[in-house]
């Protein structure tokens, strides 16, 4: 029996990686991931976004595969994507959940305390209004009001000294928190809420539905190497300087281009593939 060669999935990030980091337009990928679409190429966004910012991108570019959110906080599943029996939470939208984080209600109240006893000064989202998110960072109300919905995670827009961080960091361990840096912002969660570990549960999901799979993950920050180190490939694209994050320890193919335009070169590799 002739053997089919193994089904390509890929796992990308979304800020810096698929989209501008300042724009937060996809417009230089779209057209790649049409191509992706119409050859049934799974694309699974894996980012630090929320349902909502995600949602709204998979409308816009026509995906329809499973994602995840929030850093590894959750994965959402198409009601009919998998034809098999899968453990999941709750149920939103059409959409199955897998929830491995913690509230966001309940990491505020930590990060409330931990102010207040260390005396570190910082802000996140939930401080601040729609149009205060939407002065820092760039996005329209529209989609300040989607970032600004977050289940599972808060977003610290302070800049912070590598001293604050660790200092914030070893608070936050105590609590079975993480802080970890995205594009431009740092997102805390729940320790357990990895990228990697979302990336691989649904790799499993897919291995069962699709057989021979090959994992390909794409990624440009600090908060991808959890997930770059459980591919099968592991693509990471410049930061806008034209400079790689640097990922030691783990085999990464560095792309010599930033953002989006480099996530076009690994898509255009793959299509050549497939
Ligand atoms: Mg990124």
């Amino acid at each position: 029996m002739m053997q089919s060669h193994p089904k390509t999935v890929i796992f990308t990030d979304v800020d810096g990686t698929l989209i501008d980091l300042t724009t937060y337009s996809c417009e230089i990928s779209a057209p790649a991931i049409t191509r992706l679409v119409s050859s049934n190429v799974p694309v699974v966004l894996c980012s630090s976004k929320t349902f909502r910012e995600q949602t709204f991108y998979r409308q816009v570019l026509k995906i329809s595969d499973p994602f995840i959110v929030e850093n590894g906080s959750a994965v959402f599943i198409p009601c009919d994507y998998f034809d098999f029996d899968i453990s999941f939470q709750g149920k939103r939208d059409g959409y199955l959940v897998i929830e491995l984080g913690q509230k966001a209600d309940k990491i505020y109240r930590v990060l409330g305390r931990i102010r207040s006893r260390t005396g570190l000064s910082f802000q996140t989202y939930s401080d601040l209004n729609i149009k205060e998110i939407s002065s820092i960072t760039g996005l329209s109300i529209g989609a300040a009001i989607r970032a600004s919905h977050r289940d599972y995670s808060q977003t610290i827009t302070s800049s912070l000294s590598p001293d604050e961080i660790k200092h914030l960091g070893k608070a936050l361990a105590k609590e079975k928190l993480a802080i970890l840096g995205g594009g431009r912002f740092f997102t805390v969660t729940s320790q357990v809420s990895q990228k990697g570990v979302a990336a691989s549960l649904l790799t499993a999901y897919f291995r069962r539905k699709l057989g021979a799979v090959v994992t390909v993950g794409i990624g440009d920050s600090p908060n991808d190497r959890t997930l770059l180190e459980v591919v099968d490939r592991a693509f990471l694209v410049q930061q806008p300087d034209g400079k790689w994050h640097p990922m030691e320890g783990i085999d990464v193919i560095r792309v010599p281009a930033p953002g989006p335009e480099g996530w076009c070169r690994v898509a255009e590799q793959l299509l050549a593939a497939v």
